[in-house]
């Protein structure tokens, strides 16, 4: 794990980890192949190792992915355009979710289908439960553009903006500061 050490509160970690197999900054995706993906459920989710992963299943991931950026975005206060909004929806519309009881009568949201389609499900439930804890606007995209590494903010007015200040925000300020020294 790199930059944020502090532990993401569930239930956001499989969304954090999902959102951060894209790595700008070291340039690799861990959903590079549909094998790539059955490894990274197993890894993430215990699937079965062997997984059966089509090439649709692994374009609907990296679907699922993009919107949630642009999701993380929007908790950092970049407003989803509304001519892209329908698209996101659309994309995401086939994922289903249902509601089953507890013996104590608690209602559980259960994500619906099998394989990448359930576990992308699931995924998507997970954000509709940390937004119903009222903690889904905490995990945000850093805007270094080398680095739009996702991350959960812990701070109490929840006003993070960088993934870390020491790696993001201070290389931001001096890059500014030298720009703006360069055009003077
Ligand atoms: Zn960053």
């Amino acid at each position: 794990m790199r930059r944020d050490d502090q532990a993401i509160p569930e239930p956001l970690r499989l969304v954090v980890d999902f959102v951060n197999t894209l790595d700008v900054e070291e340039i690799s995706d861990e959903l590079a192949s549909p094998a790539a993906l059955a490894a990274w459920c197993h890894h993430h989710t215990g699937s079965d190792l062997h997984l059966s992963v089509s090439r649709k299943d692994l374009a609907a991931a990296i679907e699922v992915r993009d919107v949630l950026r642009n999701a993380m975005l929007a908790n950092r206060g970049v407003a989803i355009r509304p001519e892209d909004l329908a698209e996101h929806n659309r994309r995401i519309a086939r994922f289903q979710a249902g509601v089953e009881f507890a013996e104590t009568g608690r209602p559980i949201v259960r994500a619906r289908g099998t394989g990448v389609t359930e576990i992308l499900s699931r995924i998507l439930v997970d954000v509709a439960t940390a937004h119903a804890l009222g903690i889904w606007d905490r995990t945000k995209l850093c805007p270094a553009e080398d680095c739009l590494w996702a991350f959960y903010d812990h701070s109490k007015n929840r006003s993070r903006r960088w993934c870390s200040m020491d790696l993001c925000g201070n290389r931001t300020k001096t890059k500014t500061y030298r720009q703006r020294h360069r055009n003077q």
